[in-house]
């Protein structure tokens, strides 16, 4: 066993510069990692993001994509001790150095080595692949009532949730939240977790079955972008008050409107910016209303850790939209693309 499989691209592109090969060297690993025979991954925005290649970010190429995994170590480093041979883990998808001031005050995105697997990592470093190496540090036990598929479909967007509503907007119990691209992986369950903590939920979506998938996953509200005016129905739904808290991951088309629908003295949390990272904004709204805006990124362990309890206790189920062969990740990028997506989509090697 000295070769893999994987999906590589060589140079930036449309869905035609991804290829599907079985020739790729299998990752050396260190003393403090673990090698994983990965079972499944998702597509994240990230994922097109790469491919395209971004305006002042230097990927390094050949480039395999993909942050999250579940799987079965297969190899351990010779200093790891809480990791075995034959377990079936989940992989926090971001590493950092572990050692500075700020990974050991529970920041480790500030830390200077952060970097987000199959993203900023590599080249050959990500998760589209058969095995993947991955450190000790950034794998915990698969909750034991989800399958591999599930498991890798759920983590990532779980955690960055967890991170945005708990952590950082402080969510509380009959807080009303907004939650945008209520569809999506990260909108599934950011609606599953506001129920989790007994929050009411107004989600967004753009067409009637994504409408019907927030209304099944639990959602309070739901409105149709497409068909409704978002602000007069928020204003109508919470009584001219406004919001506690908008779940934003979508920036400028929607930040105008997130800042309109949020109540006086309410918080934006936001952890991405797919529709554009330039939004303009009416200051008004900051001093006057008093109103926060909060950045996320990602998480730590310990909120991957906390957050899959809700996982095992069943509160929060993983929404997949398909699983699709690597072979066939050509596919996936363009379901995502096209925003046409129920969930995540998950990936299988084969
Ligand atoms: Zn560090």
């Amino acid at each position: 066993m000295n070769a893999m499989k994987a999906v590589v691209f060589e140079r930036h592109g449309g869905v035609e510069v991804l290829e599907y090969r079985d020739d790729l060297p299998i990752p050396q690993i260190g003393p403090n990692d673990v090698l994983l025979n990965i079972k499944a991954t998702t597509m994240n925005y990230n994922c097109i993001w790469a491919r395209k290649g971004l305006p002042g970010m230097d990927f390094l190429l050949p480039h395999i994509n993909g942050t999250d995994a579940s799987g079965v170590v297969v190899d351990i480093g010779s200093e790891v001790k809480h990791v075995k041979v034959g377990d079936e883990v989940l992989v926090l998808g971001a590493f950092s150095c572990m050692q500075c001031e700020h990974c050991a005050s529970g920041w480790p995105m500030f830390c200077p080595d952060y970097r987000i697997w199959g993203f900023q990592t590599g080249p050959l470093d990500g998760a589209e692949a058969e095995y993947g190496r991955v450190p000790a540090v950034n794998v915990v036990p698969k909750p034991s009532n989800v399958g591999h598929e599930g498991a890798a479909a759920i983590g990532a967007v779980l955690a960055t949730a967890w991170r945005m509503l708990v952590t950082r907007a402080r969510m509380q119990s009959g807080d009303w939240v907004m939650v945008w691209g209520a569809s999506g992986g990260l909108g599934t369950v950011a609606i599953q977790l506001c129920k989790a903590f007994n929050a009411k939920v107004i989600a967004i979506a753009g067409s009637d079955a994504k409408c019907q998938l927030a209304a099944d996953l639990g959602a309070d509200h739901v409105i149709n972008r497409n068909k409704q005016r978002i602000a007069r129905e928020v204003m109508k739904i919470t009584g001219k008050r406004g919001v506690d808290i908008v779940f934003e991951h979508s920036g400028a088309e929607t930040w105008e409107t997130s800042q309109q629908c949020l109540k006086w003295g309410g918080t934006i949390v936001t952890c991405g910016a797919t529709t554009g990272f330039k939004a303009t904004m009416d200051i008004r709204f900051l001093w006057n209303k008093q109103q926060t805006y909060l950045g996320s990124h990602y998480a730590t362990m310990a909120e991957l850790k906390e957050s899959l309890l809700c996982v095992e206790r069943g509160q929060i189920k993983p929404v997949l939209h398909e699983v699709i062969s690597l072979k066939d990740v050509a596919r996936g990028h363009e379901i995502l693309e096209s925003g046409e997506v129920l969930g995540k989509i998950v990936l299988i090697p084969g």
